[in-house]
């Protein structure tokens, strides 16, 4: 079986079917949340992912978009994007937003959470001091992670030593050893951060207990466009340019 895992899709419909295409065959859809926010076309993303992932979180930004958090912990042009974002909704995708979690057990031995295990909402989780705590704050043997927009793995072993964070590059597949547990972050779709503007995703494949990171590349200036269009914010449709 074949799992896609992917987060921070921000509104970013180009990039969001580019990786689509390019995840197949996949059997099953992890979604770690903020499907919206910054980006322009918040219902044609909710709508696809209401049709194929079996498991979806609310990010910051999604839960901002509801109503849920004070839009003054955003910066004015996340606010703008936030508010935009959420006047877009169609009733059924705001109902469908407005039962997710910010965080989930998967299984016996997943976690998800969309900024870390123990604060879901809003930790940016990105050093290994932080991981070392975080891995106290779940039972599962792994914790899949979002909100940093940075593809990250961090490894606990069953010394207690903590490894990481290291950032993966497109091919990279992570063989999960018995005994050691992870932390790991799949990367942005809709607005990657390190330096790479390439759409990040991974895929979890069961049978050889792996997990594969991959960047590919979409149409950045086709999305660029159409925030123009939808008149966000410019510095918002910049940065993909630049994966910043
Ligand atoms: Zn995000």
């Amino acid at each position: 079986m074949r799992i896609l895992i992917l987060s921070d899709i921000h509104s970013n419909y180009v990039a969001l079917e580019t990786v689509l295409a390019a995840a197949r065959p996949y059997d099953a859809v992890w979604n770690l949340g903020d499907t919206i926010g910054y980006g322009p076309r918040p219902n044609e993303c909710v709508a696809t992912m209401r049709g194929i992932a079996s498991l979806m979180l609310a990010g910051n930004h999604d839960l901002a978009c509801l109503g849920h958090l004070d839009l003054s912990d955003f910066n004015p042009d996340a606010r703008t994007a936030n508010i935009w974002n959420g006047d877009q909704l169609t009733g059924e995708n705001r109902d469908a937003l407005d039962q997710l979690e910010p965080v989930q057990a998967i299984d016996a031995r997943f976690l998800a959470a969309h900024g870390s295990p123990r604060e879901p909402v809003w930790e940016y989780l990105l050093t290994r001091y932080q991981a070392l705590d975080n891995f106290r704050h779940f039972e599962q043997q792994i914790c899949l992670i979002g909100h940093s927009h940075v593809p990250l793995i961090f490894r606990l072993t069953s010394g207690g030593r903590c490894e990481g964070p290291s950032v993966p590059d497109d091919g990279f597949s992570l063989t999960l050893e018995e005994g050691t547990r992870y932390i790991i972050n799949p990367g942005s779709v809709g607005q990657p951060r390190n330096q790479d503007p390439r759409a990040a995703f991974a895929i979890f494949d069961t049978t050889c207990d792996s997990i594969t990171f991959h960047r590919v590349r979409y149409d950045v200036a086709l999305t660029q466009r159409q925030m123009r269009e939808a008149r966000l914010p410019e510095p918002l449709a910049l940065r993909l340019a630049q994966g910043i």
